[in-house]
């Protein structure tokens, strides 16, 4: 293709130019030579045709003049000779004007041979007639006869002469019309070829045109169609061009590209909001539905069915012990374990429900029973047997294995079910119950779980207030040297007396205010009190207070007893903390660095219900206790139960080879003291000493402990 430096405005300007000058200067030139045609035309009008009038007009004066001639030959008397000659004459005159006037028309032009041969022919005449007349006056009649010859004679010789100038003037008219029509003819023909020339510009132009300006607007108008049907990946045309098409094009080819990146920001974002959308209906970490997507298709089935015609039901599957697995094993491997759980349960429900991720360690399953059952129970309990023997599969992360126990609790869909989120709590409170009653079953749910709830509910929010408020205040249990029953000490033990449901036991309300994470609370609200209490007693009685296994993960506690010691202004070197071996399992670096704290502080650190623990020896080890408490079930049965006797005989011989004081606990009779006495076991605590008793009977058994030695001691002797 040809390119071109200029624009296509210039160029067509330049065309338009060229095309109008060819026209103008074909319609000038037509426009002359029809001019020069018609100065010719006239110009024969006028001189030639004029010229030929003129001599035909002489021609007949002679014949007038000869006729004139006749009459004056015939005249009877003088008179009528006199005015035959007088009509000769202005014959001869007009005749002489006439060929004056002649010679004006056609001047260089006239024929001058032939004119001079008429002149000669005329003059000869003329001259001949008057003579005839002189001779005629003379009288000389005998003339007459061959005068008239001669005249005759004459005449015919002037009329021959103006006929042949008549003939050689028309001739040269005839030239001349010649001529315009050879200019006529000359003109069309140029004429002709120059319009020939126009057309072909004009085609040339219309074909420029086209390729140069309507094809390449096609296609780019194609290109452009192609664009706004959504088509981005076309090529603009004409690109390369340096004129207002090719800036056109290089216009449209931004528009595109920014199109294109238009789009692409659109896609972006679409995917973004899909991707929220998904987020907000999906457990990111399985892809599972989540419970709010779960809720509503259950409501959706809840509210489209027919009431009573319904055979669904809702599965709540929990794992168990998730927590340790996560705790132990690391996030990511707990992840990877809900993961291959969620696809597991997947393949089980398929087509048939729906299992969405609730949170945590909870799925739900949505399942449809058999239609032909009222109440299908099999089913459901076909599918929590699949479903927990699935789960219970070992799950295997890299080099890892895992064994995992799942509880599920069923509610299905009666004819009284409404809401979605009832049924879920139905399910959930099933599913409590059953990891209560013995993990890794189903329960399904019946009213009386949910009175159990609700009343669980109701001790909560007591607790709460109880905690805010301090109502939780320490008992204390006295603490005995074996060697010389003197009381050394005083554990506090939490007791919580409440207006309505009297003194609740605190098996029952410390996992509650565990669970609900106020342990915090409470452990700081025993110490204050207890410190409170304590401050008043003689220096060499010690006050011990409990641990919960959840505090030793939190590197602050230290510095939180710390601070209530100094508060209450009680010696970090009078105070002992019990520990529960549980809870040294989870993160044995951080209750290491924990109890290492509080023993720099003077604190000491007792290991509590000893030998219940799976890992005792272990924790020995690796933590540097300064006591340890022996459980009161094997103390407690030791005199009946021989196997309890020897677990008792075994801690003795381990803590006295590792230096370390024990104490028993649960010393409820005179014999069992007398066998820990013998056994050399240093401490002792239990009934038979004393109940946990409230801050004012500690005070008053303190004010009597001589009097309480001396009487255990003749106790021991009088047995
Ligand atoms: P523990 O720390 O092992 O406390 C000793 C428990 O044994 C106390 O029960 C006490 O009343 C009971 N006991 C003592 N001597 C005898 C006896 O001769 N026979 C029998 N049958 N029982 C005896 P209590 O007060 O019901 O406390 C139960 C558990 O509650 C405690 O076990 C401790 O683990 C926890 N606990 C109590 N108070 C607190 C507290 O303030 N903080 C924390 N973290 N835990 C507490
Ligand atoms: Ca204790
Ligand atoms: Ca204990």
């Amino acid at each position: 293709m040809t390119r071109f430096r200029f624009s296509i405005r210039a160029r067509l300007t330049l065309f338009i130019m060229a095309f109008v000058t060819i026209v103008v200067g074909v319609a000038v030139s037509g426009v002359l030579t029809l001019r020069s045609v018609d100065l010719k035309t006239k110009e024969i009008d006028q001189k030639w045709l004029a010229a030929t009038a003129t001599l035909a007009e002489i021609a007949d004066r002679i014949s007038e003049y000869r006729i004139a001639e006749g009459y004056r030959a015939l005249a009877p008397g003088p008179s009528g000779r006199e005015e035959a000659e007088v009509l000769a004459n202005g014959h001869r005159r007009e005749i002489q004007k006439l060929q004056n006037s002649y010679v004006t028309l056609l001047g260089d032009d006239a024929q001058s041979a032939d004119l001079d041969s008429f002149r000669t022919a005329w003059n000869a005449y003329s001259t001949e007639h008057d003579a005839w007349v002189q001779s005629d006056f003379e009288g000389a009649l005998e003339n007459a006869e061959r005068h008239n010859q001669l005249l005759q004679r004459l005449y015919k010789s002037a009329d021959l002469a103006v006929d042949r100038l008549i003939a050689t003037n028309t001739s040269a008219a005839h030239a001349q019309v010649r001529a315009v029509d050879l200019l006529t003819d000359r003109s069309v023909t140029i004429a002709i070829a120059v319009s020939a020339v126009s057309i072909l510009l004009a085609m040339w132009l219309l074909i420029r045109v086209r390729t140069q300006i309507t094809y390449p607007l096609e296609a780019i108008t194609q290109a452009l169609s192609k664009l706004a049907a959504g088509n981005r990946d076309i090529r603009v045309p004409e690109l390369q061009r340096a004129d207002e098409i090719g800036a056109m094009a290089k216009a449209f080819e931004i528009f595109r590209t920014n199109a294109l990146a238009l789009e692409h920001a659109h896609k972006a974002t679409r995917a973004a909001q899909e991707q929220v959308h998904s987020l907000a209906r999906h457990d990111a970490l399985t892809g599972l539905p989540n419970r709010r997507v779960f809720s509503a298709e259950l409501q959706a089935i809840l509210t489209g069915a027919p009431r009573g015609t319904v055979p669904y039901w809702v599965l709540l599957v929990g794992l168990d012990q998730f927590k340790r697995i996560n705790d132990l094993q690391g996030q990511p491997f707990g992840d990877t374990v809900l993961c291959e759980i969620a696809r597991r349960l997947e393949r089980i429900v398929r087509n048939s429900g729906t299992v969405a991720r609730l949170g945590g360690d909870e799925f739900a399953i949505i399942a449809k029973g058999d239609v032909t059952q009222q109440i299908d129970l099999d089913g459901a309990r076909d599918l929590a047997r699949k479903v927990l023997s699935a789960i219970r599969k070992p799950i295997l992360v890299g080099e890892r294995s895992v064994e995992l126990g799942a509880s599920i609790g069923i509610a299905p869909c009666h004819k009284d079910s409404t809401d979605a989120e009832s049924l879920l709590h139905a399910a959930d409170v099933a599913m409590y119950r059953a990891k209560r009653d013995s993990r890794g079953a189903f329960r399904f749910f019946e009213q009386s779980m949910d009175d159990d709830i609700r009343a669980q509910e109701s001790l909560e929010t007591d607790l709460k207030r109880a905690v805010a408020e301090g109502a939780i205040k320490p008992f204390y249990q006295p603490l005995v040297e074996i060697r010389n029953n003197r009381i050394c000490g005083f554990e506090a033990l939490a007791r919580w007396e409440h207006p309505e449901r009297g003194f609740v036991p605190p098996d029952l309300f410390i996992p509650v205010i565990e669970q609900l994470g106020l342990m915090t609370d409470l452990t700081s609200s025993v110490l204050r009190q207890a410190c409170r209490d304590a401050k008043y007693w003689p220096e060499d009685i010690r006050l011990s207070v409990n641990i919960s296994p959840s505090e030793l993960k939190d590197p602050l506690l230290p510095s939180r007893l710390l601070a209530i010691l100094a508060e209450q202004g009680f010696p970090a070197a009078r105070l002992d903390v019990e520990i529960i071996e549980t809870a040294l399992v989870s993160d044995i670096e951080t209750a290491k660095s924990i109890l290492t704290t509080l023993q720099s502080a003077g604190i000491k650190v007792c290991l509590d219900d000893f030998g219940t623990g799976y890992s005792s020896l272990y924790h020995l080890r690796e933590l540097k206790f300064d006591k340890v408490k022996i459980d009161r079930s094997f103390v407690q049965s030791m005199v009946n139960n021989p196997e309890s006797e020897k677990i008792v005989d075994a801690i003795l011989g381990l803590t006295k080879s590792l230096n370390l004081p024990t104490v028993a606990e649960g010393i409820e009779h005179l014999p069992v003291l007398l066998r820990l006495a013998a056994k050399g076991c240093e401490f002792g605590q239990g009934y038979y000493f004393g109940k946990a008793m409230t801050a004012d009977s500690a005070r008053d058994m303190l004010m009597e402990r001589t009097v309480i030695q001396m009487r255990i001691t003749e106790a021991q002797h009088a047995a």
